[in-house]
């Protein structure tokens, strides 16, 4: 039911080739990229679009972020395996299964229900297995806190104290931070009290909703 053939390796290959060609460089998040079957995020239909380089759309408004924007992500997060690690928006589920081929426990968190649904339903069946939760992660999640490492695939207008406060000591926070359209990817680590900020290039990701995000349109 889940065919995984060498088109579709050869496929993620020339992926991998793009993306090291775009700058990604981390052995272990290449070879993740080239072991996870991203066709089968996709409706059968679209599978040419599976490995090309960009942002899909996956329904209910949301997207399957570009394979670059995951890799860089991934690649400022430096997970190790063995970490902890918060993902709020699960959306596809696929930057959880890539978390999880670098050895993490994944706890991922997703906002619309939905979606949350048809991806807990999924991923296993493809050997995923995460920690799936419902909810409003601009909170972060305070039940499972600390995480070693925390990172946000939605657009935030601020990076929420939450999240921060929820990092372990020596702990990463990877968050696209802007407006609505544009945002800036910034990393935080956390050594004691201080808080150490750096900022990378623009993405444009979608809006992160919450309390902490910005106001979700469909709630009164
Ligand atoms: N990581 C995803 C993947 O691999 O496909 C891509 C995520 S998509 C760009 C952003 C996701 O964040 C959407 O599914 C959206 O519903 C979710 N989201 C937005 N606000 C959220 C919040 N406060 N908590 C959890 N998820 C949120």
């Amino acid at each position: 039911m889940f065919e995984d053939n060498y088109k579709h390796r050869g496929l993620r290959n020339k992926l991998v080739k793009i993306l090291q060609k775009k700058g990604i460089s981390d052995p272990r998040i290449l070879a993740a990229i080239g072991k996870v079957p991203r066709h089968l995020f996709f409706d059968n239909a679209l599978l040419e679009h599976a490995y090309q380089d960009k942002a899909f759309p996956i329904g209910e408004g949301q997207t399957i972020s570009q394979p670059y924007t995951v890799a860089f992500q991934t690649e400022k997060l430096a997970v190790r395996p063995g970490d902890r690690v918060l993902e709020i928006g699960t959306g596809s589920g696929y930057q959880a299964c890539l978390l999880l081929e670098l050895g993490a426990t994944v706890f991922t968190i997703e906002y619309n229900r939905k979606l949350h649904e048809s991806v807990r339903a999924f991923l296993p069946l493809i050997g995923y297995r995460p920690y799936f939760f419902y909810g409003d992660g601009s909170k972060g999640l305070p039940s499972k806190a600390p995480f070693d490492r925390i990172l946000v695939t939605a657009g935030a207008p601020v990076v929420p104290a939450a999240l921060t406060d929820q990092l372990s000591d020596g702990g990463i926070l990877v968050i696209p931070v802007g407006d609505r359209e544009k945002q800036k990817m910034v990393r935080i680590r956390k050594k004691g009290s201080q808080l150490i900020k750096e900022e990378f290039d623009n993405f444009a990701f979608v809006p992160l909703l919450g309390e902490e995000g910005w106001e979700d349109p469909g709630k009164s």
